[in-house]
């Protein structure tokens, strides 16, 4: 579904990636962990179009989308939310959902991902008058999720979407996607510094350290790995 081959990428002289490797299987939900500054972020950017990779090479879906245009990746299925979500809080939660399928053509369609996802996230729905910037933290995140999802993607790329929440939201929060690839299918790359959490939804799960991936594995045995986890995984 998702292949990296060889990815590497710089910001000016400053290698964030280097000759990363990393498979996502479809249906699957996989974390990418690692400390501050590990790539995690730049990793997400180089796959929807944002960075640009210095060398290898990032194929979805079958097809080579390394050198596609952002809005065409984005067409091709994959969703990017970014950190923080990137809601706009001067637009009510509608608006906010609505810009995430502007460009879906069939107006029909739009609408029923709209009931689709205020379905799937209950809280928003009595809020979808309100404007974005009145919600709490988790809702905001639930927001930004259900934002990506209007373009009825593929792939969700998530960037530390329980950055920032108390312990209980961030579980609320990952309890909605384990749930969402359960009851969807759909596919997850989530990025997060909570390794702990990240993995206890996760099938498999990738560590970065300062560009180059330092381990790969099934969830459970991540979890289990203490050395690993001390060195890299913080807990
Ligand atoms: P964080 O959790 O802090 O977001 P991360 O694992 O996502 O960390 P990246 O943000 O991808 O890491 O950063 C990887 C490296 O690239 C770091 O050394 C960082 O300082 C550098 N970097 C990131 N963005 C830029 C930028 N816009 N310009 C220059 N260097 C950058």
């Amino acid at each position: 579904m998702l292949e990296i081959e060889g990815l590497s990428a710089h910001y000016g002289p400053v290698r964030a990636l280097s000759e990363v490797n990393l498979k996502v299987e479809e249906g699957s939900i996989t974390a990418i962990l690692g400390a501050n500054g590990a790539g995690k972020t730049t990793l997400l950017r180089v796959i929807s179009g944002l960075v640009r990779a210095s060398g290898g090479r990032v194929t979805a879906f079958g097809e080579d989308i390394t050198a596609m245009p952002t809005d065409r990746i984005a067409r091709s299925g994959v969703a990017h939310v970014p950190e923080g979500g990137g809601v706009i809080p001067e637009l009510t939660v509608e608006e906010n959902l609505r810009l995430g399928a502007l460009w879906r053509p069939d107006r029909a369609d739009r609408a029923r991902a709209l009931d689709e996802v205020l379905e799937l996230f209950p809280p928003l729905a009595p809020r979808r008058s309100k404007a974005a910037g009145t919600l709490s933290g988790g809702e905001r995140q639930m927001l930004a999720i259900g934002r990506g999802l209007m373009g009825r993607p593929r792939m969700l790329l998530l960037d530390e979407p329980s950055l920032g929440l108390a312990p209980l939201v961030a579980a609320k929060i990952m309890a909605v996607l384990r749930d969402l690839r359960a009851d969807t299918g759909l596919t997850v790359l989530l990025v997060e510094q909570n390794a702990r959490s990240a993995l206890s939804i996760s099938d498999y799960g990738f560590v970065l350290g300062l560009g180059e991936v330092v381990a790969s594995d099934d969830a459970a045995t991540l979890l289990a790995d203490d050395q690993l986890r001390h060195a890299y995984l913080g807990f």
